[in-house]
Parts: structure tokens; C-alpha cells; sequence
């Protein structure tokens, strides 16, 4: 749910995502609508479907337990780097980095104040963790990128900034060209991914028709709803019976009134 998603955004669904499935197994049970459902207004909806396929692997091929080594979890959909590693350090104590866009801001700056490519950007976090307690170091990094080391960065407040290389040093920033530093993403109003969103909330609520689907997004240009409900098809998102289109695996529903 992180993934591209602030914490304050994530925090609700979450808590409602857990109550409703406990284990691996009670998701993997489930059909992907459920997961749709409780997703909400998350976006990026290929993610709980990816969630939902990484339950089920889980329940079928390690009984119902996360894996804790990093290769292991990289297998599981969905999952890369920054996921593993977060998952890996802090749930089971792994000493390994967790390198995202705000951790990626901080190493460019305070750490070495130049622009970091990939391989670079994993080593000097490397060798930045401390021998104990490297969930905690992977935390305030964290933290430090979200809250003083942002995009236009809060240095006069910043607890690191007499340590700080780009502060002491001056010159260009160098964070917005290196490794793990996402570009600015577009605006979500009246994005693509806003009318998918807006289908699949629609289709929350039961199966609907062709017709009264449409008639819920008459303001999205007719070529523009098709196609993205095409792709939400092709996603395994969403599928068709006829004239009706429903969640993937949601069952029939009475329409009259909705
Ligand atoms: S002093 Fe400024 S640039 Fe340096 S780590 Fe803190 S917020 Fe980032």
C-alpha cells in the first residue's frame, strides 16, 4: 500500500484491510473483488491485485507464513527492492537498506552531496547501517527524508544539518537526478488513473451493465471510459459477461436502484 502512497493515505484502509484479513490465507481466500473493495481509494489498483496472487502464493507454497529472506520475497508479486528490504528489516530484523525516494533524497545530500546512480545509491546505504537495531536506523531515515529532507527541504529544522554535505558544501542539488528519487508525478485530477479509480468504485458497490456503468461517467469522453475500461479487463481488474461487467470474481448482484 506504501508504495507510491503516503502513509497518512494509507493509514485507514489499512486498518480496515488487516481487521478483514488477518493472515495471508483469509486474503488468499478471498475473491479478488473483496481486495478491490477494501483497496478503496488507494489507486494503483494492480497493486492489490498483485497483494492478492503474493497471499496466495504464501499460503499455498510457505503455510500461511511471510518469507523473511530478501530473494525469496522478491519473488512474490508485486514485490521488488524497496519492499523486500522494508519487509525484510522491519519484520524480521534483516540487516539490509531501505532505499526509497526520501531515503534517496537524504544520501544524495546530507551523505555525499552528488548525484548517486543505482548501484551506487544501494552501497553508500549499505554502509551507512549501524551493527544493531537496523529497523530503527531504516526508520529515522525514513523519517528524515518525509518530514525535513523533501523535495524543497526544512533545513533550518533539520536534526542532521550540521552533518549535512550539501548544506556545509553548497552547489546544485543533487538529489533530484539520483537513484530511488521519483519525479514529481502528475496531477491526479482528471488523470487516467482517477476515472479507474471512479470505475472500480462504481462496480464496489455490485455487477452493473454496460448502460448504467456509462451513465456513471458521462462527463469521461465515450473513446476515453472505453479504452480504460478495456484496460481495467486486460489488468484482470474487472470483467465482462455479456452486457454486464463486474470485479474479477464478484458475484451477481440485484442492480434495481443503484
Ligand atoms: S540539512 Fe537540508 S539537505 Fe541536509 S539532510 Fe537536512 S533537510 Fe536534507
Amino acid at each position: 500500500m506504501l508504495q507510491q502512497t503516503s502513509t497518512s493515505r494509507v493509514l485507514e484502509p489499512w486498518r480496515r484491510f488487516v481487521a478483514a484479513f488477518p493472515t495471508a490465507s483469509a486474503c488468499a481466500d478471498a475473491p479478488l473483488a473483496d481486495v478491490l473493495r477494501l483497496w478503496g481509494g488507494l489507486g494503483y489498483h494492480r497493486r492489490a491485485k498483485a497483494l492478492h496472487e503474493a497471499a496466495r502464493r504464501i499460503r499455498d507454497e510457505f503455510g500461511d507464513v511471510v518469507p523473511s529472506e530478501v530473494p525469496v520475497l522478491r519473488s512474490l508479486p508485486g514485490v521488488g527492492e524497496y519492499t523486500a528490504n522494508a519487509v525484510a528489516s522491519f519484520a524480521f530484523g534483516r540487516p539490509v537498506a531501505v532505499l526509497d525516494t526520501n531515503v534517496g533524497r537524504v544520501l544524495a545530500r546530507a551523505v555525499e552531496n552528488r548525484t548517486l546512480g543505482a548501484r551506487e545509491a544501494r552501497s553508500v546505504a549499505h554502509a551507512l547501517l549501524p551493527r544493531r537495531d537496523v529497523a530503527s536506523f531504516n526508520q529515522s531515515m525514513l523519517d528524515l527524508g518525509a518530514q525535513f529532507c523533501r523535495s524543497s527541504p526544512r533545513c533550518d529544522d533539520c536534526p542532521v544539518a550540521r552533518v549535512c554535505r550539501w548544506r556545509r558544501e553548497g552547489g546544485d542539488d543533487p538529489a533530484p537526478r539520483s537513484a530511488g528519487v521519483s519525479r514529481p508525478q502528475k496531477s491526479f485530477v482528471g488523470s487516467d488513473r482517477q476515472v479507474r479509480g471512479r470505475v472500480l468504485a462504481v462496480l464496489s458497490s455490485g455487477e452493473r451493465t454496460d448502460v448504467e456503468l456509462r451513465a456513471r461517467l458521462d462527463d469521461v469522453e465515450y473513446g476515453r471510459y472505453s479504452s480504460i475500461v478495456d484496460d481495467l479487463v486486460a489488468d484482470g481488474l474487472v470483467e465482462r459477461h455479456g452486457r454486464r461487467v463486474r470485479l474479477v470474481g464478484d458475484g451477481p448482484q440485484p442492480t434495481g436502484g443503484r
